[in-house]
């Protein structure tokens, strides 16, 4: 699969039909292809360094798509920016990424001053004069060179930017068209944001099978009415979520088949797929097949599937992670990295194209978690499993990385910033679990000297400092104040007190 190829292929036998819609506009595959050709070409005159990464920073707006496209074909990766991700932390992403260009995918003006790079306004780009030849296939990323870098939380206290290679896109596009139901022109439901991988698993395959993506913005996700109001306008018939995600449309009484008659297909990654939750929904869509699927970031959103039926739900009351893609191998090592026998617990290893190059400029912390393996690509997950009748199943992490309803992100990056505040002496981030999920996050601090007559005022004076650092939903939902932390016989700090006090 060449993945630029196929979009243009649709593009010039099919321009009119519509590639992303969001928030009422949309945007066809020629639109897609025309507007992208004017830009990279543009960006072919910029003498911008070979294969230097270029920002895009929106929310969902087609411009994104423009833009990503763009960079691509004139030999650029790019990186997606949420709109949602706090300036201070896009700063950081500028200066370690060494990008030099940012185009700016939004109506508005940046929230701040990016110091290091020169922003493009988008609407200015298009706007250019058209162009007289299209741009050489030679430019466009190809083969091992960065398609795209998506920046994850980082234990140290800054994100890290996993590269992910022509390659390893086709080898998971191409899988997902082979191994799921999707191939045929459909309507995909594209509500995680560009900066998280997520989002690889609609846009993709919905552009390279000639499909349209149908965007839910964050301000629709905010209003429930108005979520339900525009999934019943698409129509959609693949969706993709977090099973957090779709948990929460779960609530709602009328998200069944009558919202979504010809929804056909659930897709699910980055977190546990409760049993309830596929119970729930095959109950409630009983045309729609569903797949639980596996992967973190650095292999390309997914590498394993397994299909939810009704007896794999029977034989298995915590559901499976599945299969591994057949070019992938997933391998079950102890400490001291030597493989385990079949239903033995270790950590998972997965093995073959999809799995990144390493983190951007990071060859300390890539060392840490890549290597090769019979000649092959290996990343370390830190996730633990084991495999029984063939299929992985997942069994938490080894680390402090969590996720939070849906997100990634690790306790030593959120301890990190808040130990920076002048208010505080020390700090551990707890999560507060209920049923296996954890549920939100909790700051256990001993304060350093402050003026506050109430703690809601501290927490308060805490919680602005770190939204300048951190996204909204890095930042914990409770803070509980010490003079000491609770520690436990062995001298560890007492989490499970610490969890216990905030409940009171
Ligand atoms: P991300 O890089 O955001 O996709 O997060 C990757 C991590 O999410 C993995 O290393 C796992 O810890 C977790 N994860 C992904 N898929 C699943 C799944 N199907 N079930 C349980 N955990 C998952």
């Amino acid at each position: 699969m060449r993945l630029i190829h196929a979009i243009e292929d649709h593009a010039l036998t099919n321009p009119g039909k519509g590639a992303f819609i969001s928030n009422g506009s949309q945007l066809s595959y020629g639109d897609l292809w025309e507007q992208s050709e004017k830009i990279a070409s543009y960006l072919l005159k910029q003498s911008l360094k070979k294969a230097s990464p270029i920002l895009v920073y929106g929310h969902m707006e087609p411009s994104m798509l423009v833009s990503f496209l763009a960079s691509v074909k004139a030999g650029h990766p790019y990186i997606p920016i949420d709109t949602s991700i706090p300036m201070e932390r896009v700063v950081k992403i500028c200066e370690s990424s060494g990008a030099e260009l940012l185009i700016n995918a939004t109506n508005q003006e940046l929230p701040a001053k990016l110091p290091s790079v020169r922003i493009l306004p988008f609407h200015k780009l298009n706007g250019h004069e058209p162009i007289e030849k299209a741009v050489s296939a030679d430019f466009w990323v190809k083969d091992d060179e960065n398609f795209y870098i998506i920046y994850t939380s980082g234990s140290t206290g800054n994100p890290k930017g996993v590269q992910i290679s022509a390659n390893n896109l086709e080898s998971f596009v191409s899988w997902m068209l082979r191994d799921f139901p999707i191939n045929g022109q459909l309507r995909f439901l594209n509500q995680a944001p560009f900066s998280f991988d997520l989002s690889v698993m609609d846009l993709y395959p919905a552009l390279a099978s000639g499909g349209t993506l149908h965007a839910v913005t964050k301000e629709m996700i905010a209003k429930p009415k108005v979520l339900f109001e525009e999934l019943k306008r698409s129509n959609i018939q693949v969706w993709t979520s977090t099973p957090s995600f779709v948990q929460m449309c779960l609530m709602d009484p009328s998200f069944k088949e009558d919202l979504l008659p010809e929804l056909s297909v659930f897709l699910f990654c980055g977190e546990i797929l409760p049993a309830t939750v596929s119970r729930q929904l095959l109950e409630r869509f009983p045309k729609a097949k569903i797949f639980n699927t596996y992967g973190p970031t650095e292999a390309t959103v997914a590498v394993t599937l397994v299909e939810v039926t009704p007896e794999l739900l029977d034989n298995y009351p915590t559901l499976p992670v599945g299969k591994e893609k057949s070019d992938m191998r997933i391998i079950i090592v102890d400490e001291n990295v030597q493989e385990v026998k079949d239903g033995e617990k270790g950590e998972i290893i997965i093995v073959g194209p999809s799995v990144s190059k390493g983190y951007l400029g990071q060859p300390e912390l890539s060392k840490k978690a890549f290597f090769t393996y019979d000649g092959e690509m290996a990343y370390r997950t830190g996730d633990a499993g084991y495999i029984e009748n063939d299929m992985l199943f997942y069994k938490g992490r080894l680390d402090f990385q969590i996720k939070l309803h849906g997100y990634r992100m690790e306790l030593e990056e959120i301890e990190h910033h808040i130990a920076k505040s002048r208010y505080v002496k020390a700090v551990v981030i707890v999560p507060f679990t209920l049923n296996e999920k954890i549920e939100y996050l909790i700051a256990a601090i001993i304060p350093a000297k402050h003026s506050f007559e109430k703690e809601f005022q501290l927490t308060a004076a805490i919680k602005k400092e770190l939204s300048d650092a951190l996204p909204s939903y890095m930042i914990p939902r409770k803070f509980a104040y010490y003079e000491e932390l609770p520690m436990t016989a062995n001298g560890k700090v007492d989490r499970k007190q610490i969890g216990e006090k905030v409940l009171l």
